[in-house]
């Protein structure tokens, strides 16, 4: 049987896997098909196209927009977008200056908390257009003010801990939209971590294509309810490991295996669109 794996980051944003070096690994697992999703990012979809043709593995083009509804942070991924569509580029770059900014801030909290790092360090440690809290925590780890990863989430990163900054975000409605008009279908990734089942309507109204119901962090019972919900909204079914690289322990990639006739209705669903529009 083929099967995808359609959630995965790279080092163009908090992952720490080259392109190259994921399809390298989706090859050894045996992947048909695999789609990159950074955050609030496409930079890194040509090189792993070029990649994935090499290796002979379906390649689709996604980003995961941090957005929010109702006051909730989702997460919602784009598939099969346009990279070189304007609105979403002018988006994404909005979006990514937000994350820029955040960093300075978060940087100077902790400069307020006598621990003297650099803004630019966290850049050059990031290098790339998206960053995000875990390149402070690596720099936090890399400059020896912290042990580890996890200790720099628990003293200083994560929500209402003193270097905590709240990011901007799209609105979910907008996010849905701005795919679409991208040429790609949207869907609501990791339900599960989010415990925010009650706005799926509201999404499915603005046109949720899909919920992503198989992730690394979903338990058995999570994918089966999230299963019955896209039967119930007629959505379609993704999923993906979520792999960050090494920055988690053992990379994730290889622990979802989505069949492909999933990613066949996505075909489908975006032929449909596509005439639509
Ligand atoms: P950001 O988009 O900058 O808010 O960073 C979010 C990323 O930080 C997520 O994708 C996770 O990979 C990571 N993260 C969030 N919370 C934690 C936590 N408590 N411990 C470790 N990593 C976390
Ligand atoms: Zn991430
Ligand atoms: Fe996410
Ligand atoms: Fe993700």
């Amino acid at each position: 049987m083929s099967f995808a794996d359609l959630h995965l980051h790279t080092h163009f944003s908090d992952g720490t896997f080259s392109p190259e070096e994921v399809v390298a690994r989706g090859q050894r697992v045996g992947f048909a098909a695999l789609a990159l999703t950074d955050h609030d990012t496409v930079e890194g979809c040509s090189r792993m196209a070029i990649a994935c043709a090499e290796a002979n593995i379906e390649f689709i083009t996604g980003a995961e927009l941090t957005a929010e509804h109702a006051g909730n942070e989702i997460h919602i991924l784009g598939y099969f977008l346009d990279q070189h569509n304007q609105r979403l580029l002018t988006e994404l770059a909005r979006f990514q200056s937000v994350r820029q900014n955040r960093i300075r801030e978060m940087v100077a909290r902790l400069n307020e908390l006598a621990i003297p790092l650099q803004a630019e360090e966290v850049f050059a440690l990031a290098n790339c257009q998206s960053p995000g809290r875990p390149h402070v925590a690596r720099a936090l780890v890399q400059a020896g003010h912290c042990a580890s990863h996890d200790e720099a989430f628990e003293r200083f990163l994560k929500k209402n801990r003193p270097a905590w900054v709240p990011k901007a975000k799209m609105s979910a409605l907008d996010a849905v939209e701005l795919i679409h008009q991208a040429g790609g279908l949207a869907v609501m990734a990791h339900p599960g971590l989010n415990r925010t089942d009650e706005i799926i309507p509201d999404l499915v109204a603005a046109g949720l294509d899909g919920i992503e119901c198989f992730h690394t962090k979903h338990s058995t019972s999570a994918s089966e309810r999230y299963l019955m919900i896209a039967d119930k909204h007629k959505l379609l079914v993704t999923g993906g490991s979520d792999c960050h690289g090494k920055s988690k322990g053992k990379p994730l990639i290889g622990t979802i295996k989505l069949p492909y006739t999933h990613v066949e209705k996505m075909h489908a669903a975006r032929q449909k669109r596509l005439a639509a529009n």
